[in-house]
């Protein structure tokens, strides 16, 4: 019996030990990635309807381990919560997109581009410093910079994440709420946040050709933002039906494949000025 434990307290040391060499490798690997180009940003461009062009691009995360091959950003995001390294990849993506940001809008008109906040960051006292300190370095025109933010249960102090994103705001990044109608209570963040833009999710988006309820929920979703002075950005744009509906639904903005791919950065840089109407 005392020989059985025994097995079982080494058993569950070897597994404590393999847990925390894979949070060290995975932690290297994270800050190697972004020094090599194993991690980079993905531009997905954003169609504007109003003034039929190319205004924006999101930036989406990507990583190539060289150990397991391609990982999936929101993965990849949860396993960087976990060891500890949201902070730092974080701030490389703002920077990364500040560089993007630089580029776009050298090439001529306003040109937005977007980057995802992780729930564990926002309500964190350092944000806010560490953010200006980028931007001081950088000197950018903050409000070429939109910060998309979920509702979900990952953040745990709301009355700090909604000061924090209050002060990025006074600081002129656009804040925009993303997945819209799919959070804990994305009506509440509407009303506390002075949000400047609303992303439908592409859970409505997809079905408005086809099903009617979605088509209703989109409509006044549209209409709610409007009267709030929100624009409507509208992710999941998958074909020309869609795409058309959106616009007569008085949609502002649409991003998705039927539109564009997220592309490497060089690649819409030197094509996205041409795009025509998708
Ligand atoms: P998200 O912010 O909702 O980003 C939109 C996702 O939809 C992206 O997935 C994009 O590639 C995908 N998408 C775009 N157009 C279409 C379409 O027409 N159809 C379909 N089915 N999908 C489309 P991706 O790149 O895999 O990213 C997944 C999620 O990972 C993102 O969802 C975001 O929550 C998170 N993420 C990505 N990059 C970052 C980052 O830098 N920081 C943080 N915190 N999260 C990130
Ligand atoms: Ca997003
Ligand atoms: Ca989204
Ligand atoms: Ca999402």
């Amino acid at each position: 019996e005392a020989l059985k434990r025994g097995r079982t307290v080494e058993l569950f040391e070897a597994q404590r030990l393999a847990n925390a060499a894979w949070e060290l490798s995975l932690l290297t690997r994270i800050d190697e990635g972004m020094r090599n180009g194993d991690i980079w940003l993905a531009y997905q461009p954003q169609w504007d309807y109003r003034e039929g062009r190319i205004s924006g691009a999101e930036a989406l995360i990507r990583w190539n381990d060289p150990v397991r091959g391609p990982i999936r950003p929101d993965e990849f995001i949860l396993q960087a919560e976990q060891a500890g390294r949201i902070d730092a990849l974080t701030y490389w993506v703002l920077d990364q997109a500040i560089t993007a940001t630089e580029r776009f809008n050298a090439l001529g008109p306003t040109f937005q581009v977007s980057i995802n906040l992780s729930a564990q960051l926002v309500d964190k006292p350092s944000l806010i410093s560490s953010v200006a300190e980028i931007v001081r370095r950088r000197g950018i025109d903050c409000r070429l910079l939109t910060v998309e933010v979920t509702e979900t249960a990952g953040m745990c102090n709301r009355p700090a994440a909604i000061r924090n994103l209050q002060a990025l705001r006074s600081m002129g990044f656009r804040l925009s709420i993303d997945d819209f109608g799919t959070g804990e209570a994305s009506l509440s963040y509407l009303a506390e946040l002075p949000s400047d833009e609303l992303k439908l999710d592409r859970r409505f988006v997809s079905k408005i050709v086809h099903h009617e309820r979605e088509r209703h929920i989109v409509a006044s979703t549209i209409n709610l933002a409007h009267a709030l002075r929100q624009i409507v950005v509208a992710e999941g744009v998958e074909d020309l039906s869609t795409f058309e509906l959106l616009r007569q639904l008085g949609c502002d903005v649409g991003q998705g494949y039927h539109i564009a791919k997220p592309e490497p950065l060089e690649l819409l840089l030197s094509r996205y000025a041409t795009m025509a109407e998708p």
